[in-house]
């Protein structure tokens, strides 16, 4: 049985400040990219490892967008700041740090763990 809770207005206004600034910054970075590959097209590629870098960027503020919509749609269902995977609730010390995280503390170390061992094979 999962526990529920309903999102506050503070927490839901937090969320949505942080979709507003994450979209705002993929917009920015988007539009540096495109900037960047036409004053370039003469060039062979200075800054690339610019564009890699920024290209990253995009990618952990698009996977932060994703969270952030998940918690949009777990805070429709009621069970905002419930961990998704345990059915615990989230410290809220943790959810006032990261508005957009669905997992509590322990599941996300432990995804890590696993996710690490994934791209670090022998490691340790
Ligand atoms: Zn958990």
């Amino acid at each position: 049985m999962r526990a529920t809770k309903r999102i506050t207005e503070q927490e839901k206004r937090k969320l949505q400040e942080e979709h507003a600034e994450t979209l705002a910054e993929l917009d920015h970075l988007r539009e540096y990219l495109r900037g960047e590959v036409d004053a370039d097209a003469e060039e062979a590629d200075p800054d690339l490892y610019e564009r890699e870098k920024t290209l990253a960027l995009i990618r952990t503020l698009e996977h932060k967008l994703e969270s952030i919509e998940q918690a949009f749609r777990l805070a429709e269902k009621g069970t905002y700041g419930i961990c998704e995977r345990c059915g615990e609730k989230i410290d809220p010390a943790r959810l006032e740090a990261l508005p957009h995280t669905t997992l509590c503390v322990n599941c996300k170390s432990q995804m890590e763990r696993v996710a690490g061992m994934g791209v670090r094979p022998g490691w340790r």
